[in-house]
C-alpha cells in the first residue's frame, strides 16, 4: 500500500478538499497510473452530494473522477498490454466478475458484480474505491485502455465516460452514412455526440433550447440546428430521422422528439430525467418506432471508441482546470456554463 494526494468530500455537504487516500501496490495483474488529467462528469456532482441515495447511496469520504487519462508508472508481472510510460486511461469501471453472460460478451457495464471507480466495495483495501481527482490510481490491466498518441490528453479524458456514453449506442444502432441523426442537448454528451454522428457520416441534426449555441452547434459538426421551441422549426423534420440521441437530464417532452422519427427510428436516453417520461404510445405505433437507453460501453468498445477518435483526431472540447477550482467548477455545471466539459490539470495537485 501506498499514499498518494487526492480530493475529497467528507459529507454531502462538504465541498472537495485536499487529502491523501491508500492506494493497493500493483498486483501481478495491475497497472499504476500517474494521473495526468481527469474530466468533471455530472455523476461526480450527484455521487459528492448523495443525489442518488436510493439506488447508490455514497459512502464518505468520496473520491469522485472516472474519466482519467495518464501516464503508466508501474506494471505487473502479467501485464502485457502496457509499459511505463504508455499513454493510458481508465473509465468508469475499474472491476467486474469476468464469467457472467454479460462479461462474456464484452458488455461489462451490465454485469451485477461490476466495480465502479467510486464508490464501490475495494476488493484490495476494503472501503470504498477512489476516483481519478488524485494523483495516481492503481487498475486491472483489463480495465485500462489505450489512448492514441495524437490526441490531447485533456481534451481525451472526458472521452473515457461522455465519449463512450453516446458513442456506443450510435455503433449499437448502426449509425453509418446518409443516416439522419438527431441529438437533443448541446451540452457535455451532446456535444461529443455531435462530432460521433458528423464523423460516422451521418446527417446531423442538433436540437437545443437556445438559439445562441448555433455557430457552435455548426462548429462541431452538425449540419442543421433546430430551436426545439419553435414548433414550425420542429415540424419540417416530423417523421424523419433515423435515430434520435437524447441527453437530456430535465423534465421534457419525449413525444416530440418521437413523433420526428421515421419508420422503425429509434430515440435512445443517455440522459436521466429524476422524474418518469410520458411516453404517447400512439408516437410509438404508428410507425413501428422504438424507445430505448444505453449506459456507457464495455471495455473492447471503449477501445475501439478511443481508436476511432484517433483516427478522426477527435476529443472533447475542454476548459481546464486546477483542482483547487473544482467546487467552483461543480457550481458552473450546474447553470451549464461550461463549453462543454471541465477538465482538470492534475498537476495542479502537486502543489497541495
Ligand atoms: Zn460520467
Ligand atoms: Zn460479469
Amino acid at each position: 500500500m501506498y499514499k498518494t494526494k487526492a480530493y475529497a468530500a467528507a459529507s454531502a455537504t462538504s465541498p472537495l478538499t485536499g487529502t491523501t487516500i491508500p492506494r493497493r501496490d500493483p498486483t501481478y495483474r495491475d497497472v499504476q497510473i500517474d494521473i495526468l488529467f481527469c474530466g468533471i462528469c455530472h455523476s461526480d456532482l450527484h455521487a459528492v452530494r448523495n443525489e442518488w441515495s436510493e439506488f447508490l447511496p455514497t459512502t464518505y469520504p468520496i473520491v469522485p473522477g472516472h474519466e482519467i487519462v495518464g501516464r503508466v508508472s508501474k506494471v505487473g508481472s502479467a501485464v502485457t498490454k502496457f509499459k511505463p510510460g504508455d499513454l493510458a486511461a481508465v473509465g468508469c469501471l475499474v472491476d467486474s466478475d469476468g464469467t457472467c453472460p454479460q462479461c462474456k460478451a464484452g458488455l461489462e457495464q451490465f454485469c451485477p458484480n461490476l466495480i465502479l471507480t467510486f464508490n464501490s466495495p475495494d476488493k484490495h483495501l476494503g472501503g470504498v474505491t477512489y476516483g481519478g481527482y488524485s494523483a495516481s490510481i492503481v487498475v486491472d490491466e483489463h480495465f485500462v485502455l489505450r489512448v492514441p498518441a495524437n490526441l490531447n490528453p485533456a481534451g481525451a479524458a472526458p472521452l473515457l465516460c461522455a465519449g463512450i456514453t453516446t458513442y456506443s449506442p450510435m455503433r449499437h444502432w448502426g449509425i453509418t452514412k446518409g443516416m439522419k441523426v438527431g441529438v437533443v442537448g448541446l451540452g457535455g454528451l451532446g456535444h461529443m455526440a455531435v462530432k460521433f454522428a458528423h464523423a460516422l457520416g451521418a446527417h446531423v441534426v442538433a436540437f437545443t433550447t437556445s438559439p445562441r449555441k448555433k455557430d457552435d452547434a455548426r462548429r462541431l459538426g452538425a449540419d442543421e440546428f433546430v430551436v426545439s421551441r419553435n414548433a414550425d422549426e420542429m415540424k419540417q423534420h416530423a417523421g424523419s430521422f433515423d435515430f434520435i440521441l437524447d441527453a437530456v437530464a430535465a423534465e421534457h417532452d419525449i413525444n416530440a422528439y418521437l413523433n420526428l422519427l421515421g419508420r422503425d427510428g429509434n430515440l435512445t436516453l443517455v440522459g436521466a430525467p429524476a422524474k418518469p417520461l410520458g411516453v404517447s404510445a400512439f408516437a410509438l405505433i404508428m410507425a413501428r418506432r422504438s424507445l430505448s437507453g444505453s449506459n456507457i460501453g464495455g471495455i473492447a468498445e471503449t477501445q475501439e471508441m478511443l481508436d476511432f477518435c484517433g483516427k478522426h483526431n477527435l476529443t472533447a472540447d475542454v476548459e481546464v482546470i486546477p483542482i483547487q477550482k473544482v467546487n467552483e467548477a461543480y457550481e458552473r455545471l450546474l447553470k451549464a456554463d461550461v463549453k462543454y466539459r471541465f477538465s482538470i490539470d492534475m498537476a495542479s495537485l502537486k502543489s497541495e
